[in-house]
């Protein structure tokens, strides 16, 4: 067994505590990572509540990790220690359906293994998060992270960033495209960021007109505020290609979809625990679309991260030590973090 010390959380209602996790020993195609930053995602949060009902305790959270790394198995070809290196949501899957084999192992039909609170293939071994000083991973699901980034500016790229990339690339997102970000939060800032990087229009729907300066700072052509849905509709009807919506509270997304142009789509992101009430006729009248989108596969999350190297994207973040874990969680039931938290794992 591989022994590194992390903060787990022993119940749904008790504070993260630090706890002495027991890895698998490296395999011949692991690679050991020292990791130096793990951003706070709001998953995190849903999981150590145990409000998807899945929790095992103690859980270990944390899937926006960076590191080096600090041994590596015979069979390693990709990485030498040393390396810069990054785990996200996946830390491996069947590799033989046809998902896996199109690169899309975040959809296996046979299971992904998540990087914690998730069982690995063998059946038995549980797999813990980042919120810890090291990690062993196979090298097939370990990113290469870009040197000439910020690195605790880099963790949240591993979901937070790779959530967002992927629909606007599958959607085709690209000049003369207008897109709406509706949530300004970790995965709402990062949706703005790529989508004017990728050379679209981009409208940030917010509640509050406290957000609006930052989201133009961020990038933001407008900020469009929701108080009155009326004269939205009025000034913003069928004007947008895609809407991409981070919320994962309940909230109406007939708004939405009236403001697609024909073909548009409303993709949503966050996982609401009470079902939407869909008016169909805003679907039919312009043949549009409501979709959702689940992070991404290794070589898109690899082809994010390099991207962002070429175009120096980085998230906003608070850096913590991660003996403030709980308190990072109390904020962000407030929405009260720009944008991320982010554990220093290096003090720990
Ligand atoms: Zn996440
Ligand atoms: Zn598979």
């Amino acid at each position: 067994m591989y022994k590194t010390k992390g903060y787990a959380a022993f119940s749904a209602s008790a504070p993260l505590a630090p706890y002495e996790i027991q890895r698998r020993s490296p395999k011949k195609h692991d690679v050991v990572i020292a990791i130096d930053y793990c951003g706070v995602c709001h998953s995190d949060l849903h999981q150590v509540k145990n409000e998807w009902a899945s929790a095992v305790y103690p859980m270990v959270p944390g899937h926006e990790i960076v590191g080096r790394v600090i041994e590596i198995g015979t069979a390693v070809s990709k990485f030498k220690v040393g390396d810069l290196a990054g785990v996200g949501c996946l830390v491996d899957s069947c590799r033989t359906c046809n998902d896996c084999l199109q690169g899309q192992e975040q959809f296996c039909d046979y299971g992904r293994v998540g990087t914690y609170n998730s069982i690995e293939k063998d059946g038995v071994t549980r797999t813990f998060g980042g919120y810890s000083q090291s990690i062993v991973v196979d090298e097939n699901f370990t990113l290469k992270i870009p040197s000439n980034l910020e690195l605790s500016k880099v963790a949240p790229l591993l979901c937070a960033g790779i959530t967002t990339y992927s629909p606007l690339k599958h959607w085709n997102i690209g000049p003369g495209k207008k897109v709406g970000v509706v949530g300004l939060g970790g995965l709402g800032h990062m949706a703005v960021k790529f989508a004017k990087a990728f050379g679209a229009k981009v409208s940030v729907f917010s509640r509050s007109e406290k957000k609006k300066a930052d989201a133009l700072k961020l990038g933001a052509d407008e900020v469009i505020l929701t108080n009155s849905p009326d004269k939205i509709i009025l000034s913003h009807n069928k004007s947008f290609d895609m809407i991409i919506d981070t919320v994962s509270a309940p909230h109406d997304l007939n708004l939405f979809l009236q403001l697609l142009k024909r073909d548009g789509s409303c993709v949503l992101l966050g996982l609401p625990d009470i079902e939407p009430t869909i008016n169909i006729a805003h679907l039919i009248m312009g043949r549009k679309n409501l979709s959702g989108s689940l992070i991404g596969g290794i070589a898109e999350t690899q082809e994010m991260l390099d991207f962002c190297s070429a175009h120096n994207i980085t998230c906003e973040v608070e850096l913590i030590s991660p003996e403030k874990i709980n308190e990072a969680f109390e904020r962000m039931m407030k929405s009260d973090v720009h944008y991320r938290f982010v554990l220093d794992m290096k003090t720990l």
